[in-house]
């Protein structure tokens, strides 16, 4: 189909029925988008000719793929949305036995063709309708990374539109440096991405557990927890999420899963079964399909929404931090007292366990810098009427403040317009390197979006401060003339 001469593809415009759909993203706390026109691509064609308009016209344009965005950076006012998820093929590369993969493929559909046709797995989310490119492209935490990596570490190569229309490869022998800053911080700031190619592991049957504790008992329980969640000296096959919910919800649960079978499980959760104040513990062999819908809340059997640890999901603020060290006392304390205190009861906080191979690569090695962080913690808020929203974004934001002095930086995929200090939190000392990927792919800042490096490749930014520290009025001290433009800092 063609129109406006140059836009192809499916073309959505407000007047056309589809446009009320297709204006929305997954986290419905925002309200509906009014773009001018929503692109879904169904050939490279398409994002050639859509990035052409965009560019020629002056138009800005956000990218989606599975509108999981927490910020909804997928969507914006005006301009064109360009949607990949019609390009969502799945193929295997016999020769190499490689993975070609599209860029809207939903994890589901990634974790369901692979282990149809080869009992193969890549390691990603657990959320079902998550697009693959948005997750790997941030890094790409699972339940089995600590065996094999993020999802980026299973990437060989990628097929992107840049900001010139030409459609290329990237991978460790072609366009290295881009194809470094791809993986960690490839959402939409380089390109489009129009396929994915990976390494894929065999995976067969799986052990899953839940383990449930009196939520007065949440102080032993974490402090245990944090001593058998070793990153380094864990199985590796083993992986766990603790959820800490809030006091009014009562519920304090690990729910994890073991690449083998139980017999072998069980001697690793001993110490936790040690823990005083257990109210339940179930432990199930199936599949490693099983497992992955099990997780991702469509399993046959009644189960549990992994991914954010209650049923109703979709009206959310969600934020992240990485823990380096033990939660000492204090931490602790100031943990309980946040959980104590909250809006509703839809609040809570999850750990997951990193370490194994995802710290086995250097911080360096990819744009994605929090590989030596013990876990990730995801604060996270749910409600249902407009009026909540309030108080529960400002719980969220306040709990991962007051827990700042003991946490570090945050996950990009767990993305927060409220974290002041974005960039440096996201990518760490890898920054500086991502901004000189930037102005050689994107000197123009084509491809921009709120937290986007375009945001910091403009005049006037600062590399020595935050972005809310400093600016030319506010500066305290304030900047030196050199220090503000990135330019003279090479
Ligand atoms: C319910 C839920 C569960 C989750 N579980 C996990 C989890 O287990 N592990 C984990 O690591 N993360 C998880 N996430 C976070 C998830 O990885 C991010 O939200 C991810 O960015 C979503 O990707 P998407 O394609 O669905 O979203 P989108 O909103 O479509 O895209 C997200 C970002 O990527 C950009 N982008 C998308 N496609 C492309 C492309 N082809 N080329 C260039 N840029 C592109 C978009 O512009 C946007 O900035 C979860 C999120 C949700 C909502």
């Amino acid at each position: 189909m063609r129109t406006q001469n140059t836009l192809t593809g499916r073309v959505v415009a407000p007047w056309n029925p589809a446009y009320d759909v297709s204006r929305v993203d997954y986290n419905a706390r925002f309200a509906p988008f009014f773009p001018d026109y929503i692109v879904y691509a169904e050939a490279i064609g398409d994002v050639v000719r859509a990035l052409t308009w965009a560019s020629h016209h002056h138009i800005e344009f956000r990218i989606r793929s599975g509108g999981h965005s927490y910020e909804a950076y997928s969507l914006l006012n005006r301009g064109l949305v360009i949607d990949v998820s019609a390009l969502n093929s799945i193929h295997r590369e016999e020769s190499t036995g490689l993975w070609h993969m599209g860029p809207g493929a939903t994890l589901l559909d990634v974790y369901q063709t692979l282990w149809n046709q080869a009992h193969m797995t890549i390691p990603g989310g657990s959320c079902p309708t998550v697009g693959l490119s948005g997750l790997t492209l941030g890094g790409g935490f699972g339940l089995i990374s600590r065996q094999f990596g993020l999802s980026i570490d299973a990437l060989a190569q990628v097929q992107m539109v840049d900001a010139r229309g030409q459609t290329l490869y990237a991978s460790r022998q072609v366009h290295p440096e881009l194809f470094w800053a791809l993986r960690g911080a490839g959402a939409n700031n380089f390109g489009v991405i129009t396929e994915l190619t990976f390494q894929a592991f065999p995976v067969s049957t799986v052990s899953i557990f839940a383990i449930h504790w009196q939520w007065a008992r949440l102080p032993g329980v974490l402090q245990a927890f944090q001593d058998w969640a070793d990153p380094q000296g864990l199985n590796r096959g083993l992986t766990a999420i603790l959820t800490l919910a809030s006091k009014a919800s009562g519920r304090v649960s690990l729910v994890g899963q073991f690449l083998g079978l139980k017999d072998a499980l069980g001697p690793l959760l001993t110490p936790l079964m040690q823990i005083p104040g257990r109210t339940d513990y179930t432990v199930q062999e199936m599949s490693y399909l099983e497992a992955v819908r099990h997780f991702a809340g469509v399993a046959s059997r009644p189960s549990f929404w992994l991914a954010q640890g209650v049923a109703d999901h979709d009206v959310f603020k969600n934020t992240s931090a990485y823990i380096y060290e033990k939660f000492s006392d204090p931490a602790i304390r100031a943990l309980v007292a946040a959980l104590s205190d909250t809006p509703g009861p839809a609040c809570l906080v999850q750990l997951g366990i990193m370490g194994g191979r995802i710290a086995d690569i250097r911080p360096d090695a990819t744009a994605f810098y929090h590989r030596r962080a013990r876990s990730d913690l995801q604060y996270q808020a749910y409600w249902t009427q407009p009026h909540q929203a309030r108080s529960h974004i400002r719980w969220v934001e306040n709990f991962r403040r007051a827990m700042q002095p003991w946490t570090v930086g945050a996950y990009v995929n767990y993305c927060d317009g409220s974290i002041a200090d974005w960039a440096d939190a996201y990518y760490g000392n890898n920054l500086s390197r991502l901004l000189t990927v930037k102005r050689q792919w994107d000197p123009e800042n084509l491809f921009r979006y709120p937290q986007g490096l375009s945001e910091l490749t403009g005049p006037g930014f600062c590399l020595r401060h935050s972005l809310a520290e400093c600016s030319p009025v506010t500066s305290s001290p304030p900047c030196s003339p050199h220090s503000w433009s990135v330019d003279t800092l090479w």
